[in-house]
């Protein structure tokens, strides 16, 4: 039987402990850390800049001024500078999103089952396409847009992702595309503002770029930065290219052939309006011919392994991707479906990687291609995403002269000691919990393991709220124990 869920599940004891616990970790902040005004020295890590020209430290340092890194090495004397001590951290760059849809955080676990489009049996009767986007999207305020965008944005912060594409379905009206930007921009991180469309007689998609594009990333030199949606299985998806084109932003758009999308991919390789400045995501069923003019082109290609596994997108093309040479990064999706930590998508990646792999050695095989390492997975979540976003001068790499958008990872911890191979242990051992320190431009947002500057009980009754709103309004039915 269905039941009503309408009550929060967050107890006043629990709401108390992580106000305290927020409160001693913002006490314990080293003086001069806190205001951001000295530079800072991380210290004594074990540091691992996903760049070879910098080199990895066994014992290092890391400095920052001014939001941006200055300088890595063995040792850095700098007496101006506030300490941070990292001994027994790892400390690398945050991790990169290169396509997540936080607007449906109040969705969490929804569709935990669900898959892509409706197969006409009855277990898929809710299914992604028909529930989330022609139902519960259609139940969206404003203000359920920007909590949304801000509880999945710093939820993904508390676990290292200084970076995110969000790929924001939900313009149906210009307020919704201002909530949609203000959400992204309040959780304090690197965010690349995915302007998708929306549904209804107010959505202005897509020529409402133009405004949002003066209006909110009309300086380079900013923490958002905008990138066009342009689903090629929309109609009018002509006029979005050209809107996207015409404002200079790069263009992205999910790909998968179970949407019959690959003859328009095909037709639009070979007219050639393919570029450095496309964002293919999940790229599934497609021809080699459309792969041909997507490599030749330079175009980038965002995974998101475990949701194209679980939900019948086809099985990721990871190999292929990997043999066109093709920049490739890790996207979360939904978490309508799946969670939104980069060490599952990093597994994700590379036990699938390695699974085919292992199949054709162990089928006799007398050429197979190489074996996923740890350190490729940890390059596909950072400094690829950087690529593939256009943001690698500025984040995905302890480079000097990148911004300060470093996280710390504890190596000491139960589940990770004794420490012996740090990409190993970032890649197979760890998860959130590990996450100690997170930084963007300098600016410290997690320490000792909490998220400081956030009202997270707040926040989380707010989360709520909207869920029971958005249920309400579309008339879609939870059942806590469903399946
Ligand atoms: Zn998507």
């Amino acid at each position: 039987m269905p039941c009503p869920i309408t009550r929060s599940y967050l107890s006043g004891e629990v709401a108390s402990l992580i106000e305290a616990r927020q409160a001693m970790a913002e006490a314990a902040l080293p003086a001069g850390v806190k205001d951001g005004k000295r530079p800072l020295l991380i210290k004594g890590g074990i540091v691992l800049p996903i760049d070879d020209a910098v080199g990895n430290f066994p014992v290092g340092d890391v400095l920052v001024e001014d939001g941006r890194i200055s300088a890595v090495a063995a040792r850095i004397e700098a007496p101006e500078a506030a300490v941070i001590d990292a001994t027994g951290k790892i400390v690398m760059p945050g991790f990169i999103d290169t396509h997540h849809h936080q607007f449906e955080t109040a969705l969490r676990s929804q569709l935990a089952h669900a898959i892509l489009i409706n197969d006409g049996r009855p277990v898929n009767a809710s299914n992604y396409y028909e529930t989330v986007l022609q139902k519960l999207s259609l139940g969206y305020t404003p203000d359920d847009v920007y909590i949304n965008e801000l509880f999945g944005g710093i939820a993904q912060l508390d676990a290292g992702v200084t970076t995110v594409m969000d790929v924001s379905q939900i313009h149906h009206s210009p307020e919704h595309s201002d909530a949609a930007v203000e959400g992204l921009r309040d959780a304090g991180r690197r965010g690349v503002f995915g302007y998708f469309e929306g549904w209804g007689d107010r959505a202005r998609y897509p020529g409402d770029a133009r405004r949002l594009k003066q209006q909110y990333f009309s300086s380079a030199d900013q923490m958002l930065t905008m990138v066009m949606g342009g689903e090629i299985y929309l109609p009018g998806y002509e006029e979005a290219w050209k809107v996207g084109r015409e404002l200079g932003l790069p263009i992205a758009l999910h790909v998968v052939g179970t949407f019959g999308m690959q003859p328009t991919f095909d037709e639009l390789g070979a007219a050639g309006l393919f570029g450095p400045d496309n964002i293919f995501i999940h790229m599934t069923g497609m021809s080699d011919a459309g792969w041909k003019y997507a490599a030749d082109a330079g175009a980038h290609v965002s995974l998101a392994v475990p949701i194209e596994m679980h939900m019948r997108h086809g099985t990721p093309p990871i190999q292929k991707a990997l043999d066109l040479g093709m920049g490739l990064s890790l996207s979360s999706d939904v978490e309508c479906t799946m969670t939104a930590d980069m060490f599952t998508q990093m597994r994700a990646l590379m036990t699938l990687q390695r699974m085919a792999v292992n199949e054709k050695a162990l089928g006799g095989a007398p050429n197979y291609p190489d074996l996923m390492q740890c350190a490729d997975a940890l390059r596909h979540a950072t400094i690829e995403g950087a690529r593939g976003l256009r943001l690698d001068k500025v984040t995905g790499s302890l480079t000097p002269g990148k911004a300060a958008d470093i996280i710390l990872l504890d190596a000491g911890a139960l589940n990770v000691a004794p420490l012996n191979n740090a990409p190993g242990a970032v890649v197979t051992l760890m998860e959130r919990s590990n996450v100690d320190t997170v930084m963007v431009a300098g600016k410290i947002r997690k320490w000792q393991g909490q998220l400081l500057g956030f009202d997270i009980p707040r926040l989380t009754r707010e989360i709520e709220a909207s869920r029971d709103r958005i249920f309400k309004a579309t008339g879609v039915e939870r059942d806590l124990f469903a399946f």
